[in-house]
């Protein structure tokens, strides 16, 4: 990941209460992470700090449009996902992550950098099957020719590896037929 300043939140300055903060992530965003499920997208995130005296409750409000490959005809796919998560911080010794939801800042700290809570967040947004709709004649939406391709691609490597001598009788025998 490259530094990504721009989402840094410099929360030692603040007073105690709630302070908002907007970012826009793009697909320079995501371009920065390598092995991004998430190959392009635009995502708002909106943050609400809530300062207290001795940590800070941040909640993370996603929303936008993301691309990822069809699971099926692995041509894109778009996307909206909202997400909604919260994140704990409290201050200790050494910085660490104690659940996903709670993490420790050394004292030293004075700035947060949200980037990977971001990023993270996008892919958990996203739904568990990703797939193209059906259009309204109850057709599927997949990339024809991805998925012939596909198709080819597997015949193929089944002819590679199986050198089975029965199942090249039985292909001769149906495409004899
Ligand atoms: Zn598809």
């Amino acid at each position: 990941m490259k530094s990504n300043r721009q989402f840094v939140i410099p929360f030692k300055g603040l007073k105690v209460g709630k302070h908002d903060f907007v970012f826009d992530v793009d697909d320079k965003f995501f371009d920065s992470f390598e092995g991004s499920e998430i190959q392009k997208g635009t995502i708002n995130t909106i943050v609400i700090l809530d300062k207290k005296p001795s940590m800070l409750e941040i909640d993370f409000h996603l929303k936008g449009s993301v691309s990822v490959a069809c699971d099926v005809c692995l041509d894109e796919l778009e996307i909206n996902i909202e997400y909604d998560s919260k994140l704990f911080v409290r201050f200790g010794e050494i910085t660490e992550e104690q659940t996903d939801e709670i993490i420790v800042l050394s004292h030293a700290e004075h700035e947060l950098n949200v980037a990977q809570y971001i990023y993270e967040y996008s892919h958990l947004g996203l739904p568990y099957k990703r797939i193209h709709s059906n259009d309204k004649k109850g057709k599927s939406k997949c990339n024809k020719e991805m998925l012939k391709k596909l198709d080819e691609y597997l015949v193929r490597n089944e002819q590679e590896q199986g050198n089975d001598p029965r199942w090249d009788d039985l292909k001769n025998l149906l495409n004899n037929n």
